[in-house]
């Protein structure tokens, strides 16, 4: 893996995601090598195999600092295009440095994330109770389209322990693939104290479509595949799919009454907009 440093012009930047007002990436490219990883989309990443380049944006906590002094964000988003807690950021630390920054400056952040290295910051990410961590969970078998992400082990060690420090969260099921993700057998293993749950449905655009599809007839079979294609051959089958999956969704949350569940469906058109809704509960 080629690492380069990098000086970077901006630490915050405003994002269309309507989870905060600004975000915030340390780094450019991400080891985990997900597959189906939306962040391919990125202008700034496109052309590169993000996982085996890596940026290193190591000036990062200086130019946070001096835009903090005329900037006052809301909340900031952290990791919406690289994951912040990477097997990099065990030597670089830009991650720890940004925590301290924000905690410093009394500045609300959210956190999307799938890796165990959180841990270690727990302590820091809880001296403010309006912060959030969005942590991702999925079935065993998305793991295939995972190159080199945490295991689900030490993923469900991870949320109970952020429940244990009484941490805002959410669990995560993304991308949902349809014939894959299964929320009925997570929702089994998951740690109680869970409240929130979100489901956001896998779209034809993220990452690279074809290779997911083969892996999955190589791994799980070619009926699984052709299922899957079924449902993103016509936006009618998407849309149709989609009320499949709010109806069985509103079916499970009645055995799980202290858990809030959000259903995330992207356009069948174009995978992201300002649209996306992650704050509507499934009723
Ligand atoms: S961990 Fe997140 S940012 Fe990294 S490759 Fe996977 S989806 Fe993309």
């Amino acid at each position: 893996m080629e690492i380069k440093l990098i000086k970077t012009q901006k630490a915050l930047s405003p994002t269309q995601i309507t989870l905060a007002d600004y975000c915030i990436n340390p780094y450019r490219g991400c080891e985990f090598g997900c597959l189906y990883c939306y962040s391919m989309e990125n202008k700034n990443i496109k052309n590169i195999d993000s996982a085996s380049e890596i940026g290193v944006k190591i000036n990062i906590e200086e130019v946070l600092r001096r835009q903090l002094r005329t900037i006052n964000p809301k909340r900031v988003l952290l990791g919406s295009t690289t994951e912040c807690f990477q097997y990099i950021d065990v030597k670089y630390r830009l991650s720890e440095k940004i925590l301290k920054t924000l905690n410093e400056f009394k500045t609300p952040y959210t956190i999307l994330t799938k890796s165990h290295l959180i841990k270690d910051y727990l302590p820091l990410i809880s001296e403010n109770t309006k912060n959030k961590i969005y942590f991702t969970l999925n079935s065993a078998p998305i793991s295939l389209l995972e190159r080199k992400a945490p295991a689900q082990e030490q993923r469900l060690e991870t949320i109970a322990q952020i429940i244990r420090r009484n941490i805002n969260l959410r669990i995560h099921v993304g991308p949902f693939i349809p014939y894959v993700s299964g929320l009925k057998d997570l929702l089994e293993i998951l740690p109680s104290g869970v409240k929130e749950v979100d489901m956001e449905l896998y779209h034809h655009k993220m990452g690279n479509y074809e290779e997911i599809l083969k892996i999955i007839a190589k791994n799980l079979g070619k009926e699984i595949e052709s299922k899957i294609s079924s449902v993103y051959a016509t936006e009618g089958a998407y849309l149709e799919f989609t009320r499949q999956l709010k109806n069985d969704l509103i079916v499970l949350k009645n055995n799980y009454r202290n858990i809030s569940f959000f259903l995330i469906v992207p356009d069948f058109n174009m995978f992201y907009n300002k649209k996306m809704d992650y704050e509507s509960k499934v009723r």
